[in-house]
C-alpha cells in the first residue's frame, strides 16, 4: 500500500505539465493571440500562395521538447508558408475558405469545456444547441419542421449521410443495385461518386444527364432519361441537384427537377455546399425556389458562412430511411437510449463521439447577427460583376454571366496556342502568388476560374489581382513573343 501511493504521487508530478496554471495559461494565451495578430493584421502583405514544401524533419515528432514559441516558429514557417493561405481575401481560387475570429473562439471554448455533444443525455445543453442550428437551417431552407439534421464535419460526409439515406429509403441492395439508376449532372462535385461508392452502390447505373449553355441541367433530358429507363425495366431511383457547381456556379432548375423528382417517385438530393447560403441574398433568391422541395440538403458553413473549414450540414426529410443505417443502441448506452429524448447527433451521424462543433456556427451568429453574413454574400455577387467588368476592359474574353460568385476568363489570341498561353499565363499568376486563381477546362478550352466567397475578399482585393493578372499578361506575352 505504501509502494502503491509512493508510485501514484510520483505518476502525478510526471503528468502535472498536462493542467497549466492559470499563469501558464495566460502566457500561452498572449502566445497564440499575438500570433493571430500576426497572421490577420499581415495577411494582405503576404501572398494567397507560395509554391514549396515544408522541411518535414522539423514536423515530425522527436524526442527533444519545444516551447510554445519554438512551436509556433514551425508552425509559421513550415506550416503557415506554404501552399494557399485559405483564410485569405487573396484566395480566389478552388472554393475558397474562411476563418471567423469568432468561431476561432467558438471553438476554443468548445475544447476547453469539451461538451460532449454526441448524445442528448450527457449533454443536453450542447446537443440543443445543434439541434437548434438544425432547425434554424430548416426555416431558411424552408424544410418541414420533422425533417432532421446533423452537423457534419464538412460537405463531403453530409452528402454521404444523405446518399445513404436515399439508398435506405428506396431499399437498394443485393440483386436490385445493377438495375437502379441515379441521375447526375457531369458537373455534380466528385464526392457524390465518392459517396455512391462508400455505400456499396458502385455498380449501380449512373446517367450523365445534359447541360443547358450554363451548365444547368436540362430538366427535360431528365424526365426523357427517366421515361426511356423505366421502359427497359430499370429502376431509377434518385437524381442529385446542385445548388451552385464548383466549376461554374450553375445552380440547377431545382424546382423543375423536383416536378421530376416527384412525378417518378426518386429521392430528390440537392448539394448546395458551395452556393446554399446565396439563398439569402435578395438577388439570387430566386434561383433557389424548389430547394425546399428536396427530400435532402447539403449546406458548408465552412464556405457559404465563411467559417474556418469543419463544419458541413445535412437535412433529410425521412427520419426514418436515415435512421435505418445510423442508429443504433449498445448496451452500455442504455441510459441515453430514451425514445422520448430530442434527437441525439449520434443517432443521425456515422461519429459517435465527435467535435463539439455547433459551438463555432452558434457564436458567430449570435453575435454578428445574420445581417452582416447577408450583407459579405451580396457583395460577393457584386465583386464578381466588379471583376468581370474589369476583365472586358482589360480585354479578357469572360464566361457567361454566372448564376453565382464562379466565372472564368481567358486570353484571347491567334498568334499561338491559345491553351497552352492561357495555361502558361496560369502559372504566372501561381508563381506570383499575390492572388490565388484557379483554371479549369470548359469544352477543352483552358479557362481562368474565379471563385469569390472568402469573406476577407474586398474591392481592394480585385482591384490588385486586376494588377496582378496584367503583370502576369505582359510577362506572358513576352515569353510568347507576342506584341
Ligand atoms: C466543396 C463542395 C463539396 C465538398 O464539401 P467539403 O466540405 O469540401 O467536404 C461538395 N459539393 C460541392 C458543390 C462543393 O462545392
Amino acid at each position: 500500500m505504501p509502494d502503491l501511493i509512493e508510485k501514484l504521487k510520483m505518476l502525478e508530478e510526471r503528468s502535472s505539465s498536462l493542467e497549466p496554471n492559470a499563469y501558464e495559461r495566460e502566457s500561452s494565451l498572449r502566445l497564440a493571440q499575438a500570433y493571430a495578430d500576426w497572421f490577420i493584421d499581415g495577411m494582405e502583405d503576404r501572398p494567397s500562395y507560395k509554391a514549396g514544401n515544408p522541411d518535414i524533419s522539423r514536423l515530425a515528432i522527436g524526442d527533444k521538447q519545444l516551447s510554445l514559441d519554438e512551436a509556433l516558429k514551425v508552425f509559421r514557417e513550415e506550416v503557415n508558408q506554404y501552399g494557399i493561405n485559405a483564410a485569405s481575401g487573396g484566395h480566389i481560387g478552388y472554393i475558397p475558405g474562411g476563418g471567423l475570429f469568432l468561431s476561432a473562439i467558438g471553438d476554443y471554448l468548445a475544447d476547453i469545456s469539451n461538451e460532449y455533444a454526441g448524445m442528448y443525455f450527457g449533454s443536453p445543453g450542447s446537443v440543443s444547441m445543434e439541434n437548434e442550428l438544425i432547425n434554424w437551417l430548416k426555416g431558411l431552407f424552408g424544410f418541414p419542421d420533422y425533417a432532421v439534421g446533423n452537423l457534419t464535419s464538412g460537405g463531403s460526409i453530409a452528402n454521404l449521410i444523405a446518399l445513404t439515406a436515399a439508398r435506405d429509403k428506396h431499399k437498394i441492395k443485393n440483386d436490385k443495385i445493377q438495375s437502379s439508376v441515379v441521375y447526375l449532372s457531369p458537373q455534380v462535385h466528385h464526392c457524390i461518386q465518392k459517396a455512391i461508392r462508400i455505400i456499396g452502390l458502385e455498380d449501380v447505373i449512373i446517367r450523365d444527364l445534359e447541360l443547358d449553355d450554363f451548365s444547368r441541367i436540362k430538366a427535360d433530358h431528365l424526365q426523357k432519361q427517366i421515361e426511356v429507363d423505366h421502359s427497359s425495366g430499370l429502376n431509377p431511383f434518385l437524381v442529385v441537384a446542385s445548388a451552385g457547381t464548383t466549376d461554374t456556379g450553375a445552380v440547377d432548375p431545382l424546382n423543375d427537377i423536383a416536378d421530376i423528382a416527384e412525378k417518378n417517385n426518386l429521392w430528390y438530393h440537392v448539394d448546395g455546399a458551395y452556393g446554399g447560403f446565396f439563398i439569402l441574398c435578395e438577388r439570387t433568391k430566386n434561383l433557389f425556389k424548389g430547394i425546399e422541395r428536396a427530400d435532402s440538403l447539403v449546406v458548408d458553413p465552412h464556405k457559404g458562412l465563411f467559417l474556418p473549414y469543419g463544419l458541413g450540414a445535412v437535412l433529410i426529410k425521412d427520419k426514418e430511411a436515415l435512421f435505418h443505417s445510423h442508429h443504433y443502441t449498445a448496451n452500455y448506452m442504455q441510459d441515453a437510449a430514451d425514445p422520448n429524448l430530442p434527437l441525439n447527433p449520434a443517432d443521425v451521424s456515422p461519429e459517435l463521439t465527435k467535435h463539439f462543433r455547433g459551438m463555432r456556427l452558434w457564436l458567430p451568429l449570435q453575435i454578428h447577427g445574420l445581417d452582416p453574413f447577408v450583407a459579405c454574400l451580396e457583395e460577393k455577387l457584386y465583386l464578381t460583376d466588379y471583376f468581370r467588368l474589369e476583365l472586358e476592359k482589360a480585354g479578357f474574353k469572360i464566361g457567361p454571366e454566372p448564376d453565382l460568385s464562379v466565372s472564368y476568363f481567358w486570353y484571347e489570341t491567334n498568334e499561338c496556342d491559345q491553351n497552352e498561353f492561357n495555361r502558361t499565363l496560369m502559372q504566372n499568376i501561381h508563381l506570383d502568388g499575390h492572388i490565388f486563381l484557379s483554371s479549369t477546362k470548359i469544352e477543352e478550352m483552358t479557362v481562368i476560374r474565379m471563385a469569390i466567397l472568402s469573406f476577407r475578399t474586398k474591392k481592394r482585393t480585385i482591384d490588385s489581382c486586376m494588377e496582378m493578372i496584367l503583370r502576369c499578361l505582359e510577362k506572358t506575352k513576352t515569353q510568347f513573343g507576342i506584341a
